[in-house]
């Protein structure tokens, strides 16, 4: 929420402060200017949520580019550490007329994000400097979260948990994933979320299997599981959750099996998050446990991911994952067995990694919610 605060009243916000020690951090290990086109980026760097507009910054100075028609959301959003530039005119062009980068030689784009139009447009403008994809700085600064985006995180989980809560009494036979799905997301927008933080996954009896099926036009039926999959944006930070519901009282013992062994999957893994092991280690874990059980081949993805601003972020928890865990990365423990044809279980948490351990950020119940079917 805007607090009405003008541009150049340094420190009244909480948000510019963040962004003022961010920028201080960035600064501190940049080798060469660097620009920055993409969100969530832009976000983080300068607080701005628009879709328009670029970041330079150099050792000692920093800039915010943008046209007309954000100028009013710049003047409100960016951290006045930012000196905004504001023309209509292509963002690389304003930058070069106003010779920011002057006697630089080399110029850096973050490669992860800039796409390959955009690179070249900013070499020509900037030309005879040379303008290069590097591996983008921020992404190490962002794996780590701060007490705001850990904050940010718990509460669009919050109400992703309440969400669900709400929705498991509609699980009925004859409603449609669908609708479901809709319904989750109008909840959680009434209560405050700016959208859903991916396509959310209802997947009721056999879809259940497809670990990344959408919510589509199936009936739920009775006597089958149902899987949600379901994660909201909050203050520009995502959530990710899911849970098994099964529309009966009996779910069948081989269902009640598989959900078991999920369960245990998912404490084992969460027992082997600590910081400072390879963040392939809890996924090892889980599949030494699947492998020990004969499911192993069930098990079609990885463990987890990195959430924050984006859905998807490093650290990656997978076997072929190369980085290590540290304490304040924020990542989700999500094991799954799947039987193609007839049915998934999947049980997913957040978790923040500790010096000891981890925290659980979820406080859900993990048990199969039978729901009688009316
Ligand atoms: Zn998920
Ligand atoms: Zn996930």
């Amino acid at each position: 929420m805007t607090s009405g605060a003008k541009r150049g009243e340094r420190g009244l916000r909480p948000a510019h402060r963040v962004r003022a020690a961010r920028l201080r951090r960035l600064q501190a290990i940049l080798t060469q200017p660097l620009v920055i086109v993409e969100q969530p980026h832009l976000f983080w760097l300068c607080g701005f949520s628009g879709t328009s507009g670029a970041a330079c910054v150099t050792q000692s100075g920093a800039w915010f580019v943008t046209d007309p028609r954000y100028e009013e959301q710049a003047r409100d959003e960016v951290a006045p550490e930012f000196r905004l530039l504001c023309r209509m005119d292509r963002p690389e062009r304003i930058v070069a007329g106003e010779k920011i980068f002057a006697g630089c030689p080399q110029i850096a784009m973050e490669e992860e994000t800039t796409c390959i139009a955009t690179l070249k447009a900013w070499g020509a403008a900037l030309s005879p400097a040379t303008v290069t994809p590097l591996p983008s700085p921020l992404m190490p600064l962002r794996r780590i979260k701060e007490r705001e985006e850990i904050a940010a995180v718990r509460r669009a989980l919050a109400l992703t948990e309440e969400a669900m809560a709400w929705i498991a009494p509609a699980v009925r036979p004859g409603v449609t994933e669908r609708e479901l799905a809709a319904r989750l997301e109008f909840y959680c927008r009434m209560k405050g979320a700016s959208g859903p933080s991916f396509d959310l996954i209802v997947a009721s009896g056999p879809n259940s299997a497809r670990p990344h099926g959408v919510a589509g036009p199936r009936k739920v039926a009775v006597n089958e599981p149902v899987l949600f999959d379901i994660g909201f944006f909050v203050d520009g930070y995502a959530s990710d959750f899911t849970r098994v519901v099964f529309c009966g009282t009996k779910p069948p013992a081989a269902l009640l099996s598989m959900h078991a062994r999920v369960l245990e999957a998912q404490e084992r893994g969460k027992a082997a998050i600590r910081a400072g092991i390879p963040a392939a280690g809890p996924d090892e874990v889980v599949r030494a446990w699947f492998k020990e059980e004969r499911v192993l081949g069930l098990y079609g993805h990885s463990l987890g991911h990195g959430v924050g601003l984006e859905i998807h972020e490093a650290p990656r928890l997978s076997w072929k994952s190369e980085e290590m865990l540290e304490a304040g990365m924020l990542v989700t423990v999500e094991p799954g067995l799947y039987r193609a044809g007839r049915y998934g279980i999947r049980l997913e948490d957040m978790v923040l990694v500790t010096v000891q351990g981890c925290e659980v950020l979820t406080d859900f119940p993990h048990d199969l919610a039978r729901i009688p079917p009316v």
